[in-house]
């Protein structure tokens, strides 16, 4: 009788584990299990946190538990078993029975019943065997995790590698790479700050905002010799980017309610270094790429080069009383892309609209690679009105164009496709500073994206 019973909720247990997805799946199986012997009102698993010794609900192990009657009996009862008064503990509809393994008590369960818990239930009978079960595949089940987080780490330290493959302006590496950091350690916050050159203090880079004053006190302590420094009770980790022998910036990262465990202090500790290399490179490539021209990814010219031909292009229109017409384009959505198919489809997207855009333009109109997914076009001889015409047809042949990313073998997908918004300016002979032609477009664009997307806008 025992061993029919055992092996109908081990075959129950067993089998739906193998299905079970995550922790909130392992639950729901545990609890389908359970119902051979009880009626179910409520299942929870707590487990002892193994850094900072509190039980966290098994569903939500990032959230200590509220300060509750209910809470404070739980925590009671697990000291308990810790000591190994009981085995198990009947409260009216509630069971309550341990999570142990190899004699090491690592969690409980509350379960609470429709009606009064038995305890002549056939379930007390084999109660050794479910505990020693459910402790397993709880521990599988963090393993498999672990085995997770890392493989997602390595991912996290080779994408930080290669940003430079493709990107090498700071002000677009940083936000990126922090976008990747809180991507991985998504239970805190990640901020970045780097150290402004002249005035010496430290400015926020990612994400847009931090309430907390306090971090900047923190950052001034960093020297170029300084390693990982923690505060707020441990709360707060901060990771010094130390570059060519120079206090350059930090990665901070904190979280309100937790202190930050040892595994995480190593994981930042290597992306830092990563990102340290990162910095680094990009930093000479910075100089390096003073002498060149042209963007690596689209082969537009670079942000550099944009400025001189800006200057060469604003004087020769006003020399020879020409037009001239600015249009800038910014990619929708285009994070959404990076964070649903990664870094390499967003390069492939860039890459090939890029090449769209450029086969809608005569010889002599400059396309440059203003940063990011921002492209800037300057149309020389060019009136207002056909400027809209022409962006009207970037826009158009953006959004026709199929985008081919089966090379990156994501499931299901071979194409897809974006959409672009535009803001188009002209030139005014008399505008002293020749910036002020793309500030208007500028404008123009950011009232496009304000406005819908995927259309032009004409500065007026
Ligand atoms: P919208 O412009 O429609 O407001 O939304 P968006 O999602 O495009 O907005 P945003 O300008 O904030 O995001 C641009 C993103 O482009 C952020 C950054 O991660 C990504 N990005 C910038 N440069 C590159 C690059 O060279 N390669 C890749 N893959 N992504 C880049
Ligand atoms: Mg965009
Ligand atoms: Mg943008």
């Amino acid at each position: 009788m025992e061993s029919e019973i055992l092996y109908n909720f081990s075959y129950t247990l067993v089998k739906s584990f193998e299905e079970a997805k995550d922790r909130n799946d392992l639950l729901e199986n545990f609890s389908k299990a359970l119902r051979l012997f009880f009626t179910i009102d409520e299942l929870k698993i707590y487990m002892m946190d193994e850094y900072s010794f509190l039980l966290k609900d098994f569903t939500k192990p990032w959230e200590n538990l509220a300060h509750s009657e209910e809470n404070l009996k739980i925590k009671k009862q697990f000291d308990n078993f810790l000591i190994q008064k009981s085995t198990y503990e009947i409260d009216e509809n509630t069971l309550y029975f341990p999570i142990c393994q190899k004699n090491k008590t690592l969690g409980i369960v509350k379960l609470k019943s429709c009606e009064k818990i038995n305890p002549k239930n056939n379930f007390f009978e084999i109660l050794p065997l479910v505990i020693a079960q459910i402790s397993m595949l709880t521990a599988t089940l963090k393993n498999k995790e672990m085995i997770k987080i890392s493989s997602k780490f390595h991912q996290t330290v080779r994408n930080i590698a290669k940003i430079t493959e493709t990107q090498y302006e700071l002000d677009y590496i940083l936000p990126i790479m922090g976008e990747m950091i809180d991507q991985f350690i998504s239970e805190h916050l990640i901020y970045i700050f780097i150290k402004n050159k002249n005035k010496k203090e430290y400015k926020l880079i990612w994400p847009k905002n931090c309430s907390d004053n306090k971090i900047y006190e923190y950052l001034e302590e960093i020297t170029p010799k300084s390693q990982t420094i923690i505060k707020q009770d441990g709360k707060m980790g901060i990771f010094p980017l130390i570059v060519d022998s120079k206090a350059y910036g930090a990665i901070v990262a904190y979280n309100h309610f937790d202190k930050i465990t040892k595994k995480e202090i190593e994981y930042l500790e290597e992306i830092k270094q990563q990102a340290q290399i990162t910095l680094s490179r990009a930093k000479s490539y910075v100089e390096v790429l003073e002498y060149a021209t042209l963007d690596a990814l689209t082969g537009y010219n670079n942000r550099h080069q944009f400025e001189k031909r800006l200057k060469e292009t604003t004087a020769a229109a006003k020399r020879q009383n020409q037009p001239l017409c600015c249009i800038m384009s910014d990619i929708d959505f285009f994070k959404k892309v990076n964070d649903t198919y990664g870094h390499a489809v967003g390069d492939c997207v860039l890459k090939t609209i890029a090449k769209t855009i450029k086969k809608e333009l005569r010889e002599e109109d400059i396309a440059s690679r203003y940063g990011g997914e921002e492209f800037i076009f300057l149309l020389p001889h060019t009136k207002l009105d056909e400027a809209i015409i022409v962006a009207e047809r970037l826009r158009k042949q953006v959004e026709k164009k199929k985008i081919n990313i089966e090379e990156y073998n994501i499931k299901d997908v071979k194409e897809i496709s974006v959409t672009i918004s535009i803001g188009v300016s002209e030139y005014n002979k008399n505008d002293k500073d020749p910036h002020i032609l793309y500030q208007k477009a500028d404008e123009a664009l950011y009232k496009a994206k304000e406005t819908g997307r995927n259309k032009v806008v004409i500065y007026d």
